[in-house]
């Protein structure tokens, strides 16, 4: 295999991206994961800028790294002890240049602007990516769900919505889950949306129930379409999944199906984690023993031991590599949070034999580990491609809202593994006319830039 990375010497060529990104530093400093995706983006999107110098004289980057809106808002609830708790809500509508803001909630407690920021910029090109007519947006708040009763859960969604519905609609913006909220979060925020707005409008969120308007497989979608893309990009580089070891992070809705699908593609799969620490089990996952502790006990991923002995658990040391990358195994699928792997533990899992990364969460690897990985011929698959199964799924399920009707789980799956199929081929085909070999980083970056940059210009200066 050549070596992928061919990006380190478009660095600084051109001098629009130089200032832009100097710029956008400036005027951002406090902002480090935003920083860091924009310094990823522009600094791929070189190539492309040289074929278009009119882009400078309207301003388009600087249009691009200015979210249309921010929306920040207090969030007042009452506890089971009734005390009076106060958290920040988010709504960052990045750019609707291509159809109406649409990304996840994150409820956490480190979320912040940056993050906001950052996740909202990725996914206008993630959308673009799934040519679907979506445009970029991503929200949540700092609250933690965790430890809280199901009644504080539903009162914080309830004021989180009672402020947010003034800014959402089926034609405007519409969330979708994230880290922190999954089908119960979004049950809530719809139940308010809807008395509050005293419409029926199924079409605002995303990842709904089935009974009240959500899509067959948007629970499975973000895994599985990151197994199909994983099985894509290996087959352009002439391996397969059949027989492969995994190590997964994360053990949340993202890491629970790609573990679904990679097993079923024959991938052995010998770890999991959560934030605590991780589970080894050298006969493979037990999938079932998984879901049952996550997604009914809602308890930590040690608890695995109880019901296989065997395997082993290993906790987190804060400031050291996570536990769950010190495994060896063949792909490598962190699906858990940001900037999970850094240089130093791309450099262990090079070592120790990795042949691709896929990436299922958002921004799970620091610019310098992903320089190291497409340097010693890992592959990549980027999360704004690779995990833009999910928002396929949403942009899916508001389809089936608009028409009133509903596809089976085969005929939505299918649908999904068609777009993860096209994804793919629209990050190889971008890669190769740039000159970026087997960089689908850059890839997807331009393949999702094209479309958002030819409707800005044809917006004018907006
Ligand atoms: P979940 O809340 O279902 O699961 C998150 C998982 O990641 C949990 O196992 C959690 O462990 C772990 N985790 C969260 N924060 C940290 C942290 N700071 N350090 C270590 N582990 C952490 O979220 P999702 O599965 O939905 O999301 C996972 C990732 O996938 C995120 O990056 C998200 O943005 C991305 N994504 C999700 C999509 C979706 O459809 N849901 C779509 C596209 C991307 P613990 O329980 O200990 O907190």
């Amino acid at each position: 295999m050549n070596s992928c990375l061919e990006s380190a010497e478009t660095k600084v060529t051109n001098a629009y991206v130089a200032r832009v990104i100097e710029e956008t530093k400036a005027k951002n400093a406090n902002e480090p994961e935003f920083l860091q995706t924009v310094e990823e983006v522009l600094t791929t999107l070189a190539p492309v800028i040289d074929k278009h110098p009119e882009y400078e004289k309207i301003a388009l980057l600087e249009r691009l790294v200015e979210p249309e809106r921010i929306i920040s808002f207090r969030v007042p609830w009452l506890n089971d002890k009734g005390e009076t708790i106060v958290n920040r809500g988010y709504r960052i509508q990045f750019s609707g240049a291509i159809g109406p803001y649409k990304g996840g909630l994150r409820f956490h407690p480190s979320v912040n602007q940056s993050i906001m920021k950052f996740l909202a910029f990725e996914q206008i090109f993630k959308n673009s990516l799934t040519s679907l007519p979506i445009g970029g947006g991503k929200g949540g708040s700092d609250f933690d769900p965790k430890g809280k009763s199901d009644n504080e859960i539903m009162r914080f969604c309830q004021s989180f919505m009672t402020e947010l519905c003034k800014h959402i609609g089926h034609n405007l913006d519409v969330p979708a889950g994230d880290i922190g909220v999954g089908g119960r979060e979004i049950g809530y925020l719809f139940g308010q949306y809807r008395r509050i707005r005293n419409t029926y409008e199924a079409g605002v969120l995303t990842g709904k129930g089935l009974e009240y308007g959500g899509s067959l497989a948007r629970p499975e979608a973000t895994g599985y379409g990151l197994m199909y893309y994983m099985r894509e990009m290996l087959k352009a580089n002439e391996m397969t999944l059949q027989g492969k070891t995994a190590i997964i992070s994360g053990s949340g809705n993202v890491a629970i199906y790609a573990c679904q699908k990679a097993q079923a593609y024959g991938v052995k799969v010998l770890a999991m984690s959560d934030s605590n620490g991780c589970i080894y089990d050298e006969n493979g996952i037990d999938l079932d023993a998984v879901r049952q502790i996550k997604e009914v006990n809602r308890g930590r991923i040690r608890e695995y031991l109880e019901s296989h002995p065997s395997a082993r658990y290993t906790e987190n040391v804060k400031g050291e590599t996570p536990a769950v990358y010190t495994i060896k195994a063949d792909l490598i699928l962190p699906c858990a949070t940001q900037n999970d792997i850094n240089l130093e533990t791309a450099k262990l899992l090079t070592a120790n034999g990795a042949i691709a990364v896929g990436e299922g969460a958002n921004m799970p690897c620091t610019n310098e580990a992903e320089a190291y990985f497409l340097e010693n011929n890992v592959l990549v698959a980027p999360a704004k491609a690779a995990n833009a199964g999910g928002v396929s799924v949403s942009a899916l399920e508001m389809s089936q809202n608009s028409m009133r009707y509903s596809w089976t789980f085969e005929e939505v799956d299918q649908k999904l593994d068609s777009i993860m199929v096209n994804i793919f081929k629209a990050c190889k085909d971008a890669a190769d006319e740039y000159g970026y070999g087997k960089n689908y980083i850059a890839g997807a970056n331009i393949a999702g830039f094209l479309k958002v940059a030819k409707a800005m210009v044809s917006q004018g200066i907006i």
